[in-house]
């Protein structure tokens, strides 16, 4: 396993255009606000040059695609894997903000989420969200901690949504993340997916933000 991160400076770096493909030069181009557009390329730039180390390619000879959807078989917005070259390895790339952290792995599907510490209403989101055993956690813990404990939950989970290849649609309060504990062993089935549980642990936090990366529990 391969995990990575870093973040934007705020302009884009020499040569993070010339590896990015044409699609993502045109999606960089298409941000109206431009302190996104440079986040999205320093990040698909770091991307690309870490899984170009990994694979012993050049970073712009990198194709990506997307499996179908695990929910509705629709490959807009399935899991991405790296389509050229053929290889065994698979990666998850969360971003925020000027943040992103990337995961990567062979033959091992991951997911890897990443979310900024933010003062948030935590009851209002907690019920569709959470699990009952994830509110009786949240409720016991000191009210100026709630919503890093959120955080922590939401960032769980949506790794693991992102694993199993069934993100948006996934019913986030059925995934129970154990946030009690440092690691999870966390029971997610989807149709179409071959494995239903999964290992769950935070990345050692950084300033401000919270991450978590998931993989199959057997692997
Ligand atoms: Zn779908």
């Amino acid at each position: 396993m391969v995990v990575r991160h870093g973040r934007s400076t705020g302009g884009v770096a020499s040569g993070d255009l010339d590896v990015l493909s044409a699609e993502e030069r045109r999606r960089v181009a298409a941000f109206r606000d431009p302190l996104r557009s440079v986040h999205y390329a320093t990040a698909h730039a770091e991307v690309r040059r870490c899984l170009a180390g990994i694979l012993g390619c050049d970073p712009a000879r990198i194709r990506f695609g997307r499996r179908p959807c695990a929910g509705c078989g629709r490959t807009g917005h399935g899991r991405p894997y790296i389509s050229r070259p053929r290889t065994r390895w698979e990666f998850s790339l969360s971003r925020s903000g000027p943040h992103w952290v990337c995961a990567a792995a062979e033959g091992v599907r991951v997911g890897v989420d990443l979310e900024r510490v933010r003062p948030m209403d935590v009851s209002s989101l907690t019920p569709t969200i959470l699990s009952a055993g994830e509110r009786r956690h949240l409720g016991g813990v000191p009210p100026e901690f709630r919503a890093a404990e959120f955080i922590r939950c939401w960032t769980r989970k949506e790794a693991v949504v992102k694993a199993s290849g069934i993100g948006i649609e996934a019913e986030l309060g059925a995934i129970d993340v154990d946030p009690g504990r440092a690691g999870a062993r966390v029971n997610h089935r989807v149709t179409g997916c071959e494995f239903d549980t999964w290992s769950v642990t935070d990345l050692p936090a950084r300033a401000g933000l919270m991450s978590a990366i998931a993989v199959p529990a057997c692997s």
